[in-house]
């Protein structure tokens, strides 16, 4: 599906509005909807970026690390058999 400029506009105004009213659904006090874009009111311990508050890393980031090394030994299997033996 193909949207013109004005199409593409209208759409993400029209999304906006959507998440607008869904944002006033749960935070009825927040009659701006601020945090429509993500709807995330608290950064605490428990619900902010591990980065910020454990300086680990994020659950995706380490997916999506681990599927990299996956796909390293997948694509080079002979060049990590070398790096096992050279570390023993
Ligand atoms: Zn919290």
């Amino acid at each position: 599906m193909t949207f013109t400029k004005s199409m593409k506009r209208a759409r993400r105004r029209h999304d906006l509005n959507r998440m607008k009213a869904r944002a006033r659904q749960i935070y009825p006090r927040d009659v701006e909807a601020k945090c429509a874009n993500h709807l995330q009111t608290c950064s605490c311990y428990a619900c902010g970026n591990p980065r910020k508050h454990f300086n680990e890393k994020t659950l995706q980031e380490q997916r999506a690390e681990i599927a990299a090394a996956q796909e390293i030994a997948r694509a080079w299997p002979a060049a990590n058999a070398a790096e096992h033996l050279s570390a023993v």
